[in-house]
């Protein structure tokens, strides 16, 4: 009745929760809207939906920075 197929080590790094909420900060202050100034000027956070923790990455997917939050 046991499933062990779960890896130990992924999820929050300090809870060890692995849902997520992601959200994204832009830095742009001007208002141009160049689409190269806003991928290069935004941050998205990936946040523990239970703890909180937080994270800040820049000029990655949604996808792939779940990936490095969660190990
Ligand atoms: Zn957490």
């Amino acid at each position: 009745m046991s499933s062990t197929d779960e890896r130990e080590q992924s999820g929050c790094p300090k809870c060890s929760h692995t849902e997520t909420t992601v959200d994204e900060i832009s830095t742009t202050g001007g208002g141009l809207s160049k689409m190269f100034d806003i991928q290069n000027r935004s941050f998205k956070v990936v946040s523990c939906a239970n703890c909180g923790y937080s994270e800040l990455y820049k000029g990655r997917s949604s996808g792939d920075i779940v990936d490095i939050f969660l190990g």
